[in-house]
């Protein structure tokens, strides 16, 4: 084993303005901020590039990438004007079911909670009640609990073609975002394609790209969706276990962290970190 690591970055949304409801979602300024002190102190490189270099034990010292999961339009509004101001790329995992109007399970309850007053601490004990109940019955209690949708929280396919034009790469994440342990094996294989064949179909591209949703290994998913997602021709694939990769590192089971630190140092020094658990 190389001593090279690879840290790879997982960010879901970047906020116009801090809410006191999500506080681990960074705003603009404060992903200004991580991106600005992430390109100063570390190599960041497109995941695929990443990957590559890796496997050949080339990766420059200090090297990381970027990821969004689930497909939110601030990532096209917000995330991509700063990313672009720092010259950084980003890997956009996208769950293909809410695209284009749709809303995720977890915002319905979140809308629900907004409206009702709940504060952020009895909203993430709601939020991990309801996450593990079986997918037709979560979905229906979240959408039986929201109010009528306000904004559209997530991308439209011309935003994920324009997030692609723009050099992004484009990682598939399902297509309704089930937690496939929790669902028949017919059903979450065919859930993992639609999600493949969806995005293919809007980029016209190949989709190559991988992230379990929730993405805990034995808990979310579990080695027969490992198989799934190589069977159906995905090369790399990440899960949410925190540490860094090394040259041994399973492709189909990169680990990412969530840099959620409000302030720079606990930032970076949360970065460093990471860097001495291989996974
Ligand atoms: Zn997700």
């Amino acid at each position: 084993m190389s001593s090279q690591r690879l840290s790879i970055l997982m960010y879901h949304r970047v906020l116009a303005a801090p809410d006191a409801l999500l506080p681990s979602l960074p705003d603009i300024r404060r992903f200004d901020r991580q991106m600005a002190l992430l390109k100063r102190c570390f190599h960041v490189l497109p995941v695929t590039r990443a990957l590559s270099l890796l496997q050949q034990q080339r990766l420059p010292p200090r090297a990381a990438c970027i990821t969004f999961d689930d497909g939110y339009a601030d990532n096209a509004e917000y995330a991509l004007p700063i990313l672009h101001k720092h010259g950084l790329s980003a890997a956009f995992f996208i769950a293909s079911g809410y695209l284009d109007g749709g809303q995720m399970w977890n915002d319905d309850v979140i809308d629900h909670a907004r409206q009702a007053g709940v504060g952020p601490r009895a909203l993430d004990r709601l939020l991990l009640e309801l996450k593990y109940l079986p997918f037709e019955q979560r979905q229906r209690a979240a959408r039986a609990m929201a109010p009528p949708r306000r904004q559209e929280l997530m991308l439209c396919s011309p935003q994920v073609r324009a997030l692609h034009a723009a050099g992004m790469e484009i990682g598939a994440h399902t297509h309704r975002h089930p937690i496939l342990s929790a669902m028949p094996d017919g059903e979450a294989l065919a859930d993992i394609q639609q999600g493949k064949t969806a995005l293919e179909s809007i980029l016209q591209a190949p989709v190559t790209l991988f992230a379990y949703p929730n993405g805990k290994p034995g808990r979310d998913y579990q080695q027969r969706h490992i198989d799934m997602a190589r069977a159906l021709g995905f090369d790399a694939a990440f899960s949410t276990v925190a540490g860094s990769a090394y040259d041994g590192s399973d492709l189909m089971q990169l680990p990412r962290f969530t840099p959620w630190e409000p302030d720079r140092l606990r930032f970076l020094l949360r970065l460093l970190a990471q860097r001495r658990v291989a996974v």
